[in-house]
């Protein structure tokens, strides 16, 4: 089995005496689409910091596709691209400059790294903003920029750290459809997010750190099947203020035509459908309250994970 990411018994602690990394071990497989989660000060940004070689760690090993970072600092710097959270280009440099000057900074010849940052101009719908300088960019322009960085060398391992962070519902999805793609082309993706319905959605594989621990890791699907509990809500074809009266179930009020209603492993939404059914209420929408990994997370690391 080959690895995009091998850690073991990372430490870090800061100068304040904060111990942010304590003994953390994580594999990550190569080609993996891969979820890092925790709640805020868990030690994420930490993590990746250390591997992006930001952050001096105190003591542990970091391997990215075998390549040491302390023995072997070019071949693992080579092997792997980061999104950072915050803007960090030149407001002023044009866009399409930016994707070959760091093409560049990868040792890649000029005529190369032009193809290569027309492709992902394309493909991160930049085109039209090339030659113009980033900081005239939209939000969400400036998030697919720091995409198209991290990219334009082909780093075989790609860490997002909050891609979507305040960038709006169609934006997500679009950056959805196109990192499900790049891990489909054969890139292993590590990616932090506040948003659990993305980790949901896009990672196969998932680790929870809290307090700089690591206190699961286990794969999205069987993580997933452990919730024992999912609320819904259903929206109804009628007001609900009779409806204690007649149905036989318990439920929440979530405004006047919705209900809440939970329900336990292995149990079933019909009998709910059923008794509504036999009252003449139709249920016209139905969803969960929130996503089942939020249920698990919160259940984790308290509602101080809620983030
Ligand atoms: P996360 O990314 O999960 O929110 P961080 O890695 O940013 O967590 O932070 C982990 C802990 O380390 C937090 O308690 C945070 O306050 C602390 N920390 C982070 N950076 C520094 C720093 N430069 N100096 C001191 N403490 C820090």
């Amino acid at each position: 089995m080959s690895f995009a990411l091998e850690i073991e018994s990372l430490t870090k602690s800061y100068s304040s005496g904060l111990l942010a990394l304590d003994a953390v071990s994580l594999n990550v497989q190569a080609g993996d689409f891969f979820a890092l989660l925790g709640p805020n000060g868990a030690g994420k940004s930490t993590l990746i910091s250390i591997i992006c070689s930001l952050v001096r760690k105190d003591s542990g090993k970091v391997k990215i596709f075998g390549h040491d970072i302390d023995t072997h600092f070019s071949e693992a710097k080579q092997a792997l691209g980061v999104v950072p959270q915050e803007f960090n280009f030149n407001a002023f440099e044009k866009v399409r400059d930016i994707l070959i000057n760091q093409a560049g900074y990868y040792g890649m010849v000029r005529s190369e790294a032009g193809d290569r940052a027309d492709h992902y101009l394309e493909k991160l719908g930049l085109w039209d903003k090339r030659d113009q300088a980033s900081r005239f960019l939209s939000g969400g322009m400036k998030r697919r920029l720091m995409i198209a960085r991290a990219l334009v060398h082909s780093p075989k391992l790609l860490v997002l750290d909050e891609p979507t962070a305040g960038v709006d519902i169609e934006l997500r999805r679009t950056m959805w459809d196109f990192v499900r793609e790049i891990n489909e082309s054969g890139t292993t993706i590590i990616l932090t997010t506040h948003y659990l319905e993305e980790a949901e959605n896009l990672c196969r594989n998932v680790a929870i750190i809290r307090q700089g621990q690591i206190i699961e890791r286990s794969a999205m699907k069987s993580l997933l099947s452990t919730v024992k509990k999912e609320t819904f809500i259903l929206d109804l074809d009628r007001d609900i203020s009779q409806l204690g009266e007649v149905v036989p179930f318990e439920f929440a009020s979530a405004g006047d035509h919705c209900i809440e209603v939970s329900i336990e492993q292995g149990q079933s939404l019909n009998t709910y459908f059923t008794e509504l059914e036999r009252n003449n209420v139709k249920v016209l929408s139905m969803r969960n309250k929130v996503n089942r990994l939020e249920e698990l997370f919160v259940d984790m690391v308290g509602n101080g994970g809620k983030q």
